[in-house]
């Protein structure tokens, strides 16, 4: 296909890096299906990669390169979710390591977390994102072997600084896990700036239209650490299915120019409803009243992301109110897709939960900003 170096990552991502279907010539890649593959009369494996579904599914193999791409890394792993993505570097470690993690990030992760290092013998000490020390004052010489950051992090969009969190942990020998589902590839490159493995819920924006759950792993280099991952994927099983893996590298073809619509339109609304008479703050690390403004403009490149926490004014039942007469944006959790959603965090989260009451979350989508603007504004009334 001529010289392909020096091409741009977004052209390498539109083209899902030029893969021709070897047997057609089809311009996008083939779905396979098979669990199993033929071995010769010799007993030689047709393609000596492939064996056994569970191992690895010839699908999986554009949107990992794609993604291993974007992220500058030397390989990427599909997972059947995010979650599953997660654990398989959580279960990497043995007992009695350390773990380090905010406060506030992934909900069902962090819960997760707190009930799985207890089974599992290992240490767990959350830090407070919002505060410059937090991280540095909780981790353990000696004892931390993972340190986990989430940037901007859910929902409260606080920015970590990856360089300085890369610093922190690797002086105490610890890696820096960055889950990066929110700002993806398009907008922060976490590897570039120190981190050792990068996670994504590619339920998220990657796939981008909320029809399939998965996840993946990239890692810095092609260590143990990776070995380890990629073991716990094929053994413990948390395989993406074929169709879903055809989906998502069809589905991140996109990304870019949804990304940045993304932004765009979440830094117009942001802009728009900051001061407005029935809202009390927007929480955006887009605007310079966000305490993250500063970092993110130094660490994220093109946009400050899709998403968005508005606080009402009205209190808790103001905010239901505002949710319910929302005609444009859906009423459902999950972010990054095409289409835009609301959602009230504390509704989901329930009792144990940091989030405020009148506190709504959005994940602006691609529709017309104006659409959008206009829903919310009579949803405030
Ligand atoms: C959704 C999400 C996850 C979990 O991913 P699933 O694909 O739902 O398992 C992890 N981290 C972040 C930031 C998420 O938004």
């Amino acid at each position: 296909m001529g010289n392909r170096k020096n091409l741009s990552a977004e052209t390498i991502n539109a083209q899902a890096l030029h893969q021709i279907d070897a047997m057609t010539g089809g311009i996008t890649p083939a779905i396979h299906p098979s669990s199993t593959f033929l071995r010769d009369e010799n007993y030689q494996l047709i393609n000596a990669r492939h064996s056994y579904g569970r191992d690895e599914n010839p699908g999986y193999v554009v949107a990992e390169r794609v993604l291993a791409e974007l992220e500058g890394a030397p390989a990427a792993l599909l997972f059947s979710s995010g979650m599953a993505a997660a654990m398989a570097v959580v279960q990497s470690l043995r007992p009695g390591d350390h773990i380090v993690a905010p406060k506030v990030m992934y909900w069902g992760l962090r819960n997760w977390l707190i009930k799985f290092c207890d089974r599992w013998g290992l240490g767990l000490d959350l830090f407070d994102s919002a505060d410059p020390d937090g991280l540095a004052n909780t981790i353990k010489k000696a004892k931390t072997k993972l340190v986990w950051i989430e940037t901007p992090c859910n929902p409260t969009w606080d920015v970590i600084d990856i360089a300085a969190a890369s610093e922190i942990a690797h002086s105490v020998g610890a890696c820096l896990a960055v889950d990066s589902t929110v700002p993806t590839p398009v907008l922060t490159q976490p590897i570039k700036h120190g981190a050792d493995i990068v996670i994504h819920s590619a339920t998220k924006y990657l796939n981008g239209h909320c029809d399939i759950i998965a996840g993946a792993v990239v890692t810095a280099k092609q260590d143990e650490l990776w070995e380890s991952i990629c073991e716990i994927r094929c053994q413990a099983g948390a395989v993406l299915g074929s169709f879903e893996a055809w989906l998502l590298q069809r589905g991140m073809r996109t990304l870019f120019l949804r990304v940045r619509k993304a932004s765009e339109s979440a830094l117009a609304l942001a802009k728009y409803f900051e001061g407005h008479a029935n809202v009390k703050a927007v929480i955006y690390p887009g605007l310079a009243s966000h305490p993250g403004h500063q970092i993110a403009k130094r660490q994220m490149d093109g946009g400050f992301g899709g998403m968005l926490s508005i606080q009402v004014k009205g209190g808790a039942q103001h905010a239901l109110n505002v949710v319910k007469r929302c005609k444009v944006f859906a009423r459902a959790t999950s972010l990054g897709g095409v289409e835009s959603l609301i959602e009230h965090r504390y509704t989901i989260e329930g009792e144990r939960s940091p989030i405020p009451k009148d506190w709504l979350r959005l994940s602006i989508g691609i529709e017309f900003v104006d659409d959008l603007i206009a829903d919310l504004e009579q949803a405030l009334d």
